[in-house]
């Protein structure tokens, strides 16, 4: 509906000027070359459409953001370096309501947004055409709330930015809810370049996605900083603030880590500290860690493979896990899925490989740990829906991961260990920072193979019931 709308818009510029075309001049032409590696192909969502916006590409987002512990309260100013997809007169970006607005500015002029539910509006001085920059500056406060996805996966239920009653806050949000802490293009086709600021008392630590690169102190305040130099998926960004301490470490190739804990976290810490193992194990089967900087960091719940900076509460700090989420580094944060259709690329990828550690590592072999997935695998397909077409309330359910693991496996047993392994590794070379699908998979496989895979692959997608092997 928006583009049919901005379409029909620009015909009637044309046609009102007498067919001569000259419709409002655009915007003085800004210089994106320095974050071409923020440049992203966006598309609308199959599966959640409300969130995401395929008319703008966000390349780069300097983020400023101070959190009170003692209200619960964050302030941010957020800088977005925007390339238009097409002639556009406004931006629209998700921004969570509770969020109140300071100030808006495009290119240093003050401009009056609109900010309805979660959507933020802001008008242009002047029309952009397709291809052109803007530099939009949105100085922000307020007290966040987390969003109420209605999703059935228990740990989903609320998705982004929380915070608990001793002032520490973190912000989780896949598939979507980085809205709740900052104004986002929220859709993983929209990669982006960060540089990300936070700022908290004396005592407290800000994490975030990306590279660490030092703290400042000033006053009662310290502030943590923190940049991402490859693209970075909305949903795979980080907010975390608590009483953590640092630990540095390093890995394969002397690749800088850094470790997150409170000093209660003694035995999350001691798990944390297994990551440089786990980094060559996942080198030699998947080829190099794809990224600068690699940490963990403790949260309060749940398990996400946040970029360069993995967030595990309590329940999830263990090896198997950490492996899992490491796994996404290559399979999902560097060639990530175009949509949320495909979230199977990255669920499917990260349990193989996460089963072949355990096989590796602990009693059973990759068959015995398989043939268990395949017993339960065909319930969640019934209760679920199929892992190419899952019921959009059930995202990330195991079927995303048990299936198209269970596919891998087969696709495994047909040409071989070897083949197989080069095949995994081949992709993450040839794909680093692209958003991919099932078709550019499909034909991709088929292509290194030599092999019609076609039908297997979808038979394991989009079958409702277990394909037989
Ligand atoms: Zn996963």
């Amino acid at each position: 509906m928006r583009k049919l709308s901005l379409l029909l818009l620009a015909t009637a510029l044309t046609a009102t000027s007498g067919g001569v075309a000259s419709a409002a001049p655009t915007a003085p032409p800004m210089d994106l070359a320095p974050y071409a590696k923020g440049r992203s192909q966006p598309v609308q969502d199959p599966v959640y459409p409300a969130y995401g916006n395929p008319s703008i590409d966000v390349l780069h987002y300097g983020l400023e953001l101070g959190w009170q512990p003692s209200g619960r309260s964050l302030t941010g100013t957020a800088t977005l370096t925007v390339r238009a997809v097409e002639r556009l007169s406004e931006i629209r970006l998700d921004f969570g309501r509770a969020l109140k607005i300071d100030e808006v500015t495009v290119g240093g002029k003050a401009v009056k947004p609109r900010h309805h539910k979660d959507d933020l509006t802001i008008p242009l001085p002047a029309p952009l055409a397709a291809d052109q920059g803007a530099r939009v500056v949105i100085r922000y406060h307020g007290v966040p709330k987390p969003h109420k996805s209605g999703q059935r996966r228990i740990d989903l239920e609320l998705l982004g930015l929380r915070s608990a009653a001793d002032g520490s806050a973190w912000a989780l949000q896949e598939p979507f809810g980085a809205f709740t802490w900052f104004p986002v293009n929220d859709h993983p086709s929209d990669e982006a370049l960060y540089d990300v600021a936070i700022t908290v008392p004396k005592g407290w630590a800000g994490v975030s996605h990306g590279k660490y690169l030092g703290k400042s102190e000033k006053g009662r305040e310290a502030t943590y900083r923190w940049q991402s130099t490859e693209p970075v998926a909305s949903y795979l960004t980080l907010f975390t603030a608590d009483r953590y301490r640092l630990h540095r470490d390093k890995g394969p190739r002397g690749i800088p880590i850094t470790y997150w804990t409170r000093k209660e976290d003694d035995r999350m810490l001691r798990v944390a500290r297994g990551l440089p193992d786990l980094m060559r194990w996942m080198e030699k089967k998947a080829g190099p860690y794809p990224f600068p900087s690699a940490g963990v960091v403790a949260t309060s719940e749940s398990g996400m493979e946040t970029q360069q900076m993995i967030a595990l509460g309590g329940h999830y700090m263990r090896p198997r896990i950490v492996l899992h989420e490491l796994a996404h580094h290559w399979f999902g944060n560097s060639v990530g899925p175009r949509t949320w259709k495909d979230v199977w690329l990255n669920e499917g990828f990260a349990m193989y490989f996460e089963m072949q550690w355990t096989a590796d590592h602990e009693p059973g072999t990759i068959e015995d740990f398989m043939s268990g997935l395949r017993v339960r695998e065909k319930h969640m397909r019934q209760e679920m829906g199929p892992p190419g077409d899952y019921r959009r309330d059930w995202f990330a359910g195991s079927n995303v991961y048990y299936a198209p693991a269970l596919m891998l496996h087969e696709i495994r047993k047909q040409i071989g260990d070897e083949r197989f392994f080069a095949m995994t590794r081949a992709w993450v070379q040839e794909h680093r920072n692209t958003g991919q699908d099932r078709a550019s998979f499909t034909a991709w496989v088929n292509h290194h193979t030599g092999t019609d895979f076609t039908a297997l692959i979808d038979a394991w997608l989009d079958s409702r019931t277990s394909p037989e092997s």
